[in-house]
């Protein structure tokens, strides 16, 4: 795993939100302080004697691992785990792991990679949800002896329907007064294996005719006869999200549970599990709250799973780390880096509306990152020949090119000038439309860091395509000497040694849809795919790239941020991605 940089904490002063308000008032009332925060999760019985932790604020990242991380995770991650370092608190990063069937492995290393690849850590508070299934089970009899809990068996059908709607209350069903003995001896039947997938549910009992759906006797416990990735066959039965959700914050003494907005209707219910389980004596007080915040939706991209999986399974895609695909994996394939989301997620901020941000937003805070980072270098992606015509055969000399023209520290490196060089076909014309400074018969431009050239003629081949132009060089202009100033030239153009450079594979990635809201309108989201989102082409790259490291950024002068392919890329023949172009070419 490569090294990142770690973030600072973020200075007090970092711009405000609601959150940031929040949390800032908890601390001022001392409301955490009372308890001591222990390290380890466990029940309110457990935390007596539990050794002191200085964390001042506990938030939680919790995916659950059915999926690679997509750019929205990284809104959440830097958040969690940036307000974690701001406030001398820690971030837990808990795999969601309550649904048997979707998870593997696979997912849960990818999470723990992208999370560390976003420069965060989550030290000793690693943790999987169904860590605590046995103490889910505790709480769900729990709930069934204090009245607060049935077994239903109902089909689901029958449960559908005395559900309500939204403008009309539910209806009680026929087990919702059954003896709290009973639902306890069905449940522990449930948990035996003795029925079926579907047969019966358990459901806390609060309110058929609450306004908020969700407090109608929502299900917390269903048997699902699956092996889990974590725990086999130990259970068949298994709690329901909105159960296990809150638990797993308490347990861990979470302070500020964070999440997305379509959670604000679930906050009713959170707020009285964890209250009925801290009358019990199960939890302690102070209990964590949740605080939603709007999720990030972004411009010609995709950020559902379900759509991201489809796209990979349809191979649309060459994986979940092809570099087009809205995920860390691809992103960091693309040559993306941490400190841009980083950036990206300082600026976007947080806030309580639904709302889109421009892709060229996050394209902006990749620029000014990789400006500053990425070292520059020569490519010619669209190779023509130039010949320097009073150039001897043979000969070559050194021209020198800064790595980065505001890091003089990073210093320089020679670029071998030869008879024969590459140059971009775009850089000459035959006939020059006006207000065009580059080759064209009679022109003069300067060879970036090398002599002034005039241009001398061209050959075509049969077809009439140019394969060749010629040019004569002025031996007193050489960029760094006193004559280089003596003529002067409005163009400036840049080129690789033919004999020198290195024939790879450019791949020049644009976005993955072109529509801005891919599938709006109900519309087959497959169809916005951007059919020219990769092309490669055959570029030749100056000596210096050849042995560069796979995840190497590169900016190439005139043509945007490159990186070597982490995956596809040999020692000694590099394959090249690009991250971005220099400018939004697009408009906004
Ligand atoms: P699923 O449909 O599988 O639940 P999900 O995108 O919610 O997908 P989770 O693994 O449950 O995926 O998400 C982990 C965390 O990331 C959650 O806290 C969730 O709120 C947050 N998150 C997911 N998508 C976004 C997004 N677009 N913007 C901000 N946060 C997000
Ligand atoms: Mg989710």
């Amino acid at each position: 795993m490569s090294k990142n940089p770690r973030p600072a904490a973020e200075p007090a002063a970092s711009s405000s939100n609601f959150i940031r308000s929040h949390i800032e008032a908890d601390l001022a009332s001392g409301k955490y302080a009372a308890r001591t925060w222990g390290g380890r999760p466990g029940p309110a019985r457990a935390h007596a004697g539990a050794p002191a932790d200085p964390a001042k604020i506990r938030t939680r990242f919790p995916p659950e691992p059915n999926g690679y991380l997509h750019l929205g995770h990284a809104k959440s991650i830097c958040l969690n785990f940036g307000l974690a370092l701001g406030y001398g608190g820690a971030c837990h990063l808990r795999f969601d792991d309550t649904n048997p069937e979707k998870e593997e492995q696979e997912y849960v290393d990818s999470i723990r990679d992208a999370v560390q690849w976003l420069g965060f850590e989550w030290g000793s508070n690693g943790y999987f949800a169904s860590d605590y299934f046995g103490f889910m089970y505790e709480a769900a009899e729990y709930l069934i002896t204090s009245g607060n809990a049935y077994v239903d068996e109902q089909s689901a059908e029958q449960m559908r329907a005395s559900r309500g709607t939204l403008t009309e209350p539910g209806k009680p069903g026929p087990w919702r007064e059954r003896p709290a003995a009973e639902s306890l001896a069905r449940l522990r039947e449930m948990r035996e294996g003795r029925y079926a997938d579907g047969a019966m549910v358990l459901r806390a009992k609060i309110d058929m005719a609450s306004p908020n759906m969700n407090l109608r006797d929502p299900a917390i416990y269903r048997i699902r006869k699956a092996t889990h990735h974590r725990t086999g066959d130990a259970w068949c039965i298994y709690p329901m999200y909105t159960f296990a959700h809150p638990i797993e914050d308490a347990l861990e003494n979470i302070t500020h549970s964070i999440c997305t907005l379509e959670f604000e209707d679930q906050r009713p219910f959170y707020d009285w599990l964890l209250g009925k389980l801290a009358d019990g004596g199960l939890l302690a007080r102070p209990l964590p709250q949740q605080i939603e915040f709007a999720r990030l939706n972004l411009t010609n991209v995709v950020l559902s799973k379900r759509r991201l999986i489809q796209l990979v399974e349809e191979q649309h895609v060459s994986g979940w780390d092809d570099p087009r695909m809205p995920t860390l994996a691809g992103a960091r394939r693309r040559g993306y880096t941490p400190e841009g989301f980083r950036l990206f997620a300082e600026r976007i901020g947080v806030s309580k509306a639904d709302s889109w941000i421009d892709y060229s937003v996050l394209e902006d805070c990749m620029r000014e990152h990789l400006n500053e980072v990425a070292e520059r270098r020569v490519a010619v992606l669209d190779p023509l020949k130039l010949i320097i015509e009073n150039y001897p055969e043979g000969q070559q000399e050194d021209c020198f090119a800064p790595n980065h023209p505001q890091k003089p520290e990073l210093g320089q490196r020679a670029m071998p000038l030869t008879r024969e060089l590459w140059i971009e076909r775009e850089d000459f014309t035959e006939t020059p439309p006006k207000g065009y400074f580059r080759l064209f018969p009679g022109n003069k431009v300067r060879l970036r860091y090398g002599y002034v050239v005039e241009c001398t003629g061209f050959s075509k081949d049969q077809q009439g395509r140019i394969t060749a132009v010629h040019c004569n060089y002025l031996p007193d202009t050489k960029s760094g000497t006193p004559g280089a100033e003596s003529i002067k030239v409005k163009g400036n153009i840049h080129w690789v040694s033919a004999v020198r450079a290195h024939a790879a594979e450019v791949r020049l990635y644009d976005r993955l849809f072109k529509a801005p809201h891919p599938g709006a309108g109900g519309r087959d989201f497959l169809l916005d795919l951007n059919p020219e989102s990769a092309r490669s082409v055959t570029a030749q790259l100056e000596p210096a790239l050849a042995g560069a490291a796979a995840g190497t950024r590169f900016q190439f002068e005139r043509h945007g941020y490159f990186v070597t392919d982490l995956r596809d890329s040999a020692p000694g023949r590099p394959v090249l991605n690009r991250a971005v172009t220099l400018r939004d070419s697009r408009g906004r």
